[in-house]
């Protein structure tokens, strides 16, 4: 069943931000509809030490800095959608989206760290941030590298009314 706005209460709350403080945070930005590319996106917007994004980006377009606790922050004009951010993030708090991958169709790239792993073209689940499904989706690869640990990253299509909304995808029932 499809949750609303309503249902969300917020990362005190859920463990997760929902939009309202999403967009209230510097460190959130949605890539603009007419982006060509995909782009990193980082919801970590609690302030937390860290800053293994910041020294994974060989673009250096997420900055930390000096101060351990600032929000990273994406150069949407250095990103190039390379992905390493995403499996580098120990948080799980960055993925890729593009809005128009292909007519009607957004782009995701995620991390998962579960198994069974999606196969490509296998049809998913896609979720939200409270891990409520929202549509489906479809597997266009699954990035699994040695560098990348344990954490692979998917890529996806959904139907882009959705854009904002997926994060993930439900996870895959075990055999
Ligand atoms: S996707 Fe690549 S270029 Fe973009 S922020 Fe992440 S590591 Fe840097
Ligand atoms: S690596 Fe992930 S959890 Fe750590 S600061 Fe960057 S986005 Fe936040």
């Amino acid at each position: 069943m499809e949750h609303t706005m309503s249902d969300d209460k917020g990362l005190k709350v859920s463990g997760a931000p929902n939009l309202a403080e999403l967009h209230a945070s510097p460190c959130y930005q949605l890539p603009a509809e007419d982006r060509r590319a995909l782009a990193a996106v980082i919801e970590c917007i609690e302030g937390i030490p860290c800053n293994p994004c910041e020294t994974a980006c060989p673009q250096h377009a997420i900055i930390v800095g000096d101060e351990i606790t600032n929000l990273p922050i994406v150069d949407l004009d250095k990103c190039n959608g390379c992905g390493i951010c995403v499996a580098a993030c120990p948080g799980l708090a960055i993925y890729l989206k593009k809005h128009t991958f292909k007519e009607g169709l957004a782009y995701i790239a995620f991390p998962y760290e579960y198994v069974p792993l999606p196969v490509e073209g296998q049809t998913i689940k896609m979720v939200d941030r409270l891990g409520q499904v929202v549509c489906d989706g479809t597997v266009l690869r699954v990035v699994k590298i040695k560098k990348n640990d344990r954490t692979a990253v998917v890529h996806a299509t959904y139907p882009n009314g959705y854009y904002e909304q997926v994060v993930n995808m439900q996870r895959l029932a075990t055999d």
